[in-house]
């Protein structure tokens, strides 16, 4: 079922192994997109496009370098015309509370998560412009949305990333340009399956982390995917300037049984 045919996206942060983006570009191929997947990570991208065939290309992209922005929509346009969709999706992420956080550390996470993003959207707004309009889709985090201690500068990357939503969507929208954020939960993916292991952990109702879950369980990174392929088609033609989350419930409060009044 073609329903994205003439949808030209790029997809940046596509080529982790079971990632959110990874997701997003196999989504979008699937309903007849195409797609670049832009990435750091080499071998891995030029594996996933050789996977999905003719209509998805790789090409080397470091978020926080505007020289790659620039060769990016360069090569892209030549390969598949104007782009018309921008997925941001690279991030990293470090752990440590401000105190223990270095101005090393602040600095990367700000760079990947938030000025790769206006990064993104400053190097792509005249190809989306000159295809008549477009879509872009940033992913910010429930961390964008409450206090989340322990995460260095990524709570704070995050907030910064609805921000420059809803400024891209204000000076965008006369170009017939929508800019929506999307805001994950706790999502099995690299990211957010590392460490001591994200699924078990919220397995175990004992946690904290499994017991702020009214879903009781992670989201896959095919659900995420779900709702960007949404946000990208016209199927949300009267949605800018929105955050759209997709959390399990994480946002609404606290579980019934972990709200005990008596
Ligand atoms: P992931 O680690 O699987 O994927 C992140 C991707 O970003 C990787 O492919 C990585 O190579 C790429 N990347 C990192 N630095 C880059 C750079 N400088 N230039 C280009 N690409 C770069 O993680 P994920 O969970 O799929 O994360 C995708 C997005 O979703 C991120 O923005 C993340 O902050 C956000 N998010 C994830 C969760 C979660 O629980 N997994 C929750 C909320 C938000």
């Amino acid at each position: 079922m073609d329903t994205m045919a003439g949808t030209v996206a790029i997809v940046s942060g596509a080529a982790s192994p079971r990632g959110i983006g990874r997701a997003t570009a196999e989504l979008l191929v699937s309903r007849g997109a195409k797609v670049i997947i832009a990435d750091v990570l080499d071998d891995l991208g030029k594996a996933l496009a050789s996977q999905l065939g003719d209509n998805a290309h790789f090409i080397h992209l470091d978020v926080t370098r505007e020289g790659d922005w620039a060769d990016l929509l360069a090569r892209a346009s030549s390969y598949f015309g104007d782009p018309n969709a921008l997925v941001n999706c690279a991030g990293i992420d470090t752990d440590g509370t401000i105190e223990s956080t270095t101005l090393k550390e602040y600095g990367q996470v700000v760079a990947v998560c938030q000025t790769g993003i206006w990064l993104g959207i400053r190097t792509l707004a005249p190809a989306l412009r000159a295809a008549g309009g477009g879509s872009i889709v940033n992913i910010s985090s429930v961390a964008g949305a409450v206090g989340q201690a322990s995460l260095g500068s990524y709570t704070a990357a995050k907030w910064a990333v609805r921000g420059i939503t809803r400024q891209a969507a204000t000076e965008l929208a006369d170009d017939n340009i929508r800019v929506n954020a999307v805001l994950p939960g706790f999502i099995d993916t690299m990211m957010g399956g590392k460490g001591a292991g994200l699924r078990e952990k919220l397995r175990s109702t004992k946690s904290a982390c499994g017991a702020s879950v009214p879903m009781g369980r992670v989201g896959e990174a095919s659900e995420v995917a779900k709702l960007i392929a949404f946000l990208i088609s016209d199927e949300s033609s009267y949605c800018t300037g929105a955050d759209f989350v997709v959390d399990g419930g994480l946002l609404a409060g606290p579980l019934a049984e972990a709200a005990d009044w008596s």
